[in-house]
């Protein structure tokens, strides 16, 4: 893993956290993005290497709408960078971690992710992601 490249932190009003964490990390977020599949709308900032991923529902039964109801706001998952997302997958689940999708599929930021269930990593949902290279 190269880095931890985002923290995703789940969110019940977008726009309300989004100048929240202008104020917090004096930076303006450079990127909002709907991703539809899962049922969000993100909001990006940059803070030096590293980014934070504010995550909003757009409809009642969506992964962040479950974790909102069950937990209420907070950190909802972490990310690590890594080269090649289907080794890293192999990798793991022979290891006997649970991955949470059969094939990497296209994410917010321009990325393939995958996750990988939290009871076999103590509770914390874990990212995958790997840059798309735009040619
Ligand atoms: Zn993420």
């Amino acid at each position: 893993m190269l880095k931890i490249e985002h923290l995703g932190i789940a969110v019940k009003n977008l726009d309300e956290a989004i100048s929240t964490y202008e104020q917090l990390l004096n930076t303006p977020c450079y990127k909002t993005e709907a991703v539809e599949s899962e049922g969000v709308n993100t909001a990006f900032f940059q803070t030096g290497e590293s980014k934070i991923e504010l995550l909003e529902s757009t409809r009642p039964e969506s992964p962040i709408s479950k974790f909102i109801e069950k937990k209420g706001e907070g950190i909802h998952h972490i990310a690590f960078e890594v080269e090649n997302i289907q080794a890293e997958m192999k990798r793991l689940a022979a290891l006997g971690f649970t991955i949470l999708n059969e094939h990497p599929k296209k994410g917010a930021d321009n990325k393939l992710i995958c996750f990988l269930h939290p009871k076999n990593t103590n509770g914390v949902l874990i990212e995958l992601c790997q840059e798309l290279t735009t040619s």
